[in-house]
């Protein structure tokens, strides 16, 4: 078990956040052992989603746990597939303390491969399929704050409000 350190958006920016991952063509140890610390990283952090970028790998490895308990691994994930619309508040271990409106789709179905290298498909809604794109965009090396309607705002003051 390890954990990583993860790469901000700071006033200088972590240019391994800005640029687009490579596929992954095998699983090498040293990819699993980048699978299980980015687990280890996300549960430390109390995330729901890490993409390897995040710590600082542009590799095509993306963690989601929504629930705590339902960890999901999505290797060279693909979108197939998106319906409906969802607005809501949006974070990123990448930019702490802030958060911000983003619009995305409500549903998502995607191509993804497991750490066998065997492909599946995954089908998710709301906050699930919230994660699923904003990690995905990670992959193309792109941030929500990006997609903020507004302004992003402190996540304090949100709280406040609520
Ligand atoms: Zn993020």
């Amino acid at each position: 078990m390890a954990i990583r350190k993860i790469r901000e958006l700071g006033a200088f920016g972590d240019s391994v956040l800005k640029k687009p991952c490579k596929e992954v063509k095998e699983i090498t140890p040293r990819i699993q052992d980048l699978i299980n610390d980015m687990f280890d990283t996300l549960y430390e952090a109390n995330g729901v989603g890490l993409a390897a970028p995040q710590v600082g790998i542009l590799k095509r490895i993306v963690v989601i746990d929504v629930t705590g308990e339902d960890p999901i691994l999505l290797i060279n994930p693909k979108v197939l597939e998106t319906s409906g619309e969802q607005t809501g508040y949006e974070g990123c271990l990448s930019v702490p303390g802030k958060t911000g409106r983003v619009t995305r789709p409500n549903y998502v179905k995607m191509l993804a491969y497991d750490e066998n290298l065997e492909s599946f498909e995954i089908e998710g809604t709301e906050l699930l399929a919230r994660a699923m794109l904003h990690e995905m965009d990670h992959l193309e090396g792109h941030i929500y704050v990006e997609k903020v309607e507004g302004s992003l705002q402190d996540v304090d003051d949100i709280e406040e409000e609520e």
